[in-house]
């Protein structure tokens, strides 16, 4: 009897598999159809966004799942973090892509106006535009609040001048607008009051983005995003004035569990070439696969995989019913992460030379998964979240 491959498995233990198997269907379609393995790794190795693949995506409905405009698909957080999933374990930037863009569209929803709503949502969710997130700063990003020298003032003659700089910005290439976090008003009572977010149009004069050369998430553009003196009207206030970052910081559990299922996709990517590669390649006349020390950490990534499968599940449902979702959104991105870092480094080892071969995706997802240690919210700064708000441990940070 031949070994169903694991990705049966994985969705067959999938507790919401039944629920969400359509959009998780619809997805491979998608893959299977514009981003073959050969594609994947041209755009990756040409630093190339695949418009096409962004397209058939958007075309389906993908970006407008739990927006609430007239027309939309309808479907929650639930089946948002199934197409992450799906796009991670394949054309991982473009995972990347939709975080960014599920993230734009629930603030749009949540705080936008009437116009925003009109001139940069309803684009952004018929696949006619796209949108970047900027809140990073040259000083850090896990202190971003209290670094944060991105600063807007209100002229008297009624608009605003921006000046600042943001950091590792994914995406400004390819979108129209972007959403900017700056200070507009003291830091009080806390560092995190006073903080505006702004539509600012990426064409407008005064911005000027550099792109950045990292080693990872090559199919899309990460950036550095300076404004000079950019003139903005009043109505480019998106939500409050001053509670800015309260909104954002509604969002982040959304965020938190995009990236926790970007990195439980790319810890199955990886996991999926790894056992081919173990069932195949042989050695002593035996595949590796039967050797006891690569089969015993192949099952430990399989737990791993499950693990972080069933904590992103119960935190997806939780969001999409309303309730607190902020632990299990932690511990699912913490347990992803810690998944897939562990099993690309495992894969890479297994797979000996062929690890440092193009002609394989292991390398690739070597290099995504390390964004997931770090962002949205590195994993260090989430076990101090964890400790404090799940154990009642004093503040460690
Ligand atoms: C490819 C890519 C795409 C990105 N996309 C975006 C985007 O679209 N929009 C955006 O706004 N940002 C984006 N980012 C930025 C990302 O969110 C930040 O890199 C992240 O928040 C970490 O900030 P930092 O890099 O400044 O690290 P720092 O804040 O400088 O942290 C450095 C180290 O110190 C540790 N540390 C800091 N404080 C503590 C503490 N109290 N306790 C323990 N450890 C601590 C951190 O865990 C980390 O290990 C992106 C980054 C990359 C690389």
């Amino acid at each position: 009897m031949t070994a169903p491959p694991f990705d049966a498995l994985a969705s067959g233990l999938d507790p919401e598999g039944s629920e969400q198997a359509e959009v998780r269907a619809l997805v491979r379609t998608i893959v299977a159809r514009h981003a073959t393995p050969e594609r994947i790794r041209e755009y990756d190795e040409r630093r190339a966004f695949d418009h096409d693949l962004y397209a058939a995506l958007a075309g389906s409905g993908l970006v407008a799942l739990d927006a609430t405009e007239d027309g939309t698909h309808g479907g929650d957080v639930r089946d948002q973090v199934v197409v992450i999933e799906e796009l991670a374990a394949g054309p991982t930037a473009m995972a990347v892509c939709f975080i960014v863009q599920y993230m734009g569209v629930q603030l749009l929803t949540a705080v936008g106006s009437v116009r925003q709503r009109a001139e940069v949502l309803r684009p952004l969710l018929a696949g006619e535009s796209r949108i970047a997130f900027a809140m990073t700063e040259p000083d850090g990003g896990t202190d971003v609040a209290r670094v944060m020298r991105t600063r807007a003032s209100r002229t008297d003659a009624g608009h605003w001048v921006l000046n600042g700089a943001k950091m590792w910005i994914s995406g400004p290439l390819i979108a129209r607008h972007a959403i900017v976090v700056a200070r507009t008003d003291p830091p009080q009572p806390s560092a995190v009051d006073g903080i505006t977010l702004f539509l600012v149009p990426l064409d407008a004069p005064g911005v000027s983005v550099r792109e950045l050369d990292t080693v990872a998430i090559h199919g899309l553009d990460t950036c550095e995003v300076r404004f000079d003196r950019v003139r903005l009207p009043d109505d480019a206030v998106l939500g409050e004035r001053g509670r800015g970052f309260r909104q954002v910081l509604a969002t982040l559990n959304r965020e938190r569990l995009g990236a926790a299922a970007a990195a439980l996709g790319i810890a199955r990517g990886a996991f999926e070439c790894g056992l081919r590669y173990a069932r195949e390649r042989e050695a002593f006349g035996r595949p590796i696969g039967a050797f006891q020390v690569l089969q015993h950490r192949l099952v430990d990534g399989a737990v791993a995989i499950e693990s972080a499968r069933g904590l992103l599940t119960r935190a997806a449902a939780a969001e999409a019913r309303g309730e607190r979702a902020d632990l299990l959104s932690a511990m699912a991105k913490l347990a992803a992460s810690e998944a897939a870092t562990r099993i690309v480094d495992d894969g890479m080892r297994m797979m000996g030379g062929s690890g440092l071969s193009l002609e394989y995706p292991m390398q690739r997802y070597f290099r995504d998964a390390r964004l997931y240690t770090f962002a949205p919210l590195s994993n260090e700064m989430l076990r101090n979240y964890l400790g404090e708000r799940m154990l009642g441990l004093p503040r460690s940070f």
